[in-house]
């Protein structure tokens, strides 16, 4: 019998690492994509490249630039760091494409236009009036991909690009906070300049979309750190492109014969510089859920679980991460914009301290290779999903050993290396012997 066929839904990083990992397990793998419709930068953390060169995307590793300095202005404090890698997404969605064709996936260029349900398969038509049918869906077209009603949803938030050209010099990008929002600039070797200012979608004073642009070189001669790494060439008006940058997590990221991935299954605020970095975590977890999904049915409502309330945590982690951003930014507190990203999503603190009268031993979904299965984990204060092993070693029998006083026990019976890392495991959470 042919190996069901999968049709994966956008190819940014998200669509493009899922389509790789598919295809590894030796599924039939089709992505389905146009162009995204505007040029732009993203900054990312050397972490995202690990992430790239894990998943295989290895052109668009290649495509980064070197690290470039990146000037922070927040809250008055002015900090230079030297971690920012700078992403020119044109050239680095090109590179994914060259990734997938490296390792035979089909890729068919087109606007998707509708989905519909055909029997058991899945049905997509194209704008062009192809129409093809899959045994399962991808869903990974990112901020574009239609949403059914929101279930969590951040204060609206609009970002405004521009981009220039201006004389070739040294890359480099800028992030500073303004009494209604923020802005973030890069330069590029080349000459192309890119500035960006988010700012709240109910409470910006905006001008009609054909003043945009001057309001931006407006926006931008305000700025010293404008001038200081683009000079003059920001004072002109440049072409705007807005959109929307809103934190959204779906009511639902997963169901039979479908998922949701990267940007379609929770898109954060840009604020926390995570969002390919999020797009890579939710694909390399999806290939062993739908591989579950279609190979083993009866494990359903696990494999759902499994991806579901790993969406929800990273999803409020970065919710949590950039509301810390914004509380310490404490110039505007009263503003609009300010005020409302200061409370949002909640008060709880982004890490809880260890606390050893709190691990619980509980049965969880787990990655197992390429599926998820059923398996006791600990549940810590700050790993509420569970940790099934480290190092090798599982975790579940050791805190019932130490809940029911053989820990020594348990450990002696441990290889040596083993127990240091479980013994230092313990003293982070609390344990004291
Ligand atoms: P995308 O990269 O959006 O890919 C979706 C793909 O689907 C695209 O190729 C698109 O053309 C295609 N598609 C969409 N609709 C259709 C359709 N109907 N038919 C066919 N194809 C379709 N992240 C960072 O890490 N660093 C940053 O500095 C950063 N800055 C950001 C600034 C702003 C203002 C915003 C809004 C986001 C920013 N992000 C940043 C987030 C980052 O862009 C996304 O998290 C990431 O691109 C998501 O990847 P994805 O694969 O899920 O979706």
């Amino acid at each position: 019998m042919n190996a069901p066929r999968i049709a994966v839904l956008g190819a940014g990083p998200a669509g493009c690492a899922v389509a790789l990992g598919l295809q590894r397990l030796g599924y039939r793998v089709w992505v389905i994509s146009e162009w995204r419709r505007f040029a732009a930068v993203e900054g990312v953390s050397a972490r995202v490249l690990e992430g790239l060169r894990q998943v295989g995307l290895h052109q668009a590793l290649a495509s980064a630039a070197p690290p470039t300095p990146r000037r922070v202005r927040w809250s008055g404090v002015d900090q230079l760091l030297n971690d920012e890698r700078l992403l020119d997404r044109p050239l680095f969605d090109a590179a994914l494409r060259r990734d997938l064709a490296d390792a035979g996936v089909e890729l068919l260029q087109g606007r998707i236009r509708q989905l519909g349900q055909q029997g058991e398969q899945q049905r997509i038509v194209l704008e062009d009036g192809r129409s093809l049918l899959a045994d399962f869906l991808v869903e990974a077209r990112g901020r574009q991909a239609p949403l059914g009603e929101g279930r969590l949803r951040g204060p609206e938030t609009l970002s405004l690009l521009s981009s220039w050209q201006a004389e070739p010099g040294r890359a480099g990008s800028a992030v500073e906070s303004l009494a209604d929002g923020w802005s973030w600039m890069a330069a590029l070797a080349d000459g192309r300049c890119y500035w960006q200012i988010t700012l709240d979608a109910a409470a910006a004073e905006l001008p009609p979309r054909d003043e945009l642009p001057a309001y931006c070189a407006a926006r931008r001669q305000a700025s010293a750190l404008v001038q200081a790494l683009f000079g003059d060439s920001a004072n002109a008006a440049a072409p705007v492109h807005a959109r929307s940058s809103t934190a959204i997590l779906p009511r639902q990221v997963v169901g039979p014969g479908w998922i949701r991935v990267g940007d379609a299954a929770m898109a954060v605020d840009p604020l926390s510089g995570n969002g390919v970095f999020q797009s890579l975590s939710s694909a390399l977890q999806a290939p062993a859920v739908i591989n579950t999904l279609l190979q083993h049915p009866e494990r359903t409502q696990l494999a759902c679980r499994f991806h579901q309330q790993r969406i929800e945590h990273l999803f409020m982690r970065f919710a949590r991460t950039g509301r810390d951003f914004y509380t310490a930014e404490p110039r505007w507190a009263d503003a609009a914009f300010w005020r409302a990203r200061r409370g949002w999503p909640d008060a709880q603190p982004l890490h809880v301290d260890a606390d050893i009268a709190r691990l619980q031993v509980a049965s969880m979904p787990v990655l197992n290779d390429g599926l998820i299965d059923e398996a006791e984990v600990v549940l810590t204060a700050d790993q509420p999903l569970g940790i099934w092993h480290i190092d090798g070693v599982a975790l579940a029998p050791i805190v019932r050993s130490l809940q029911a006083g053989r820990l020594e026990a348990a450990l002696a019976a441990l290889a040596p290396a083993s127990r240091r890392t479980v013994q230092g495991w313990l003293l982070q959470q609390g344990y004291r012997p």
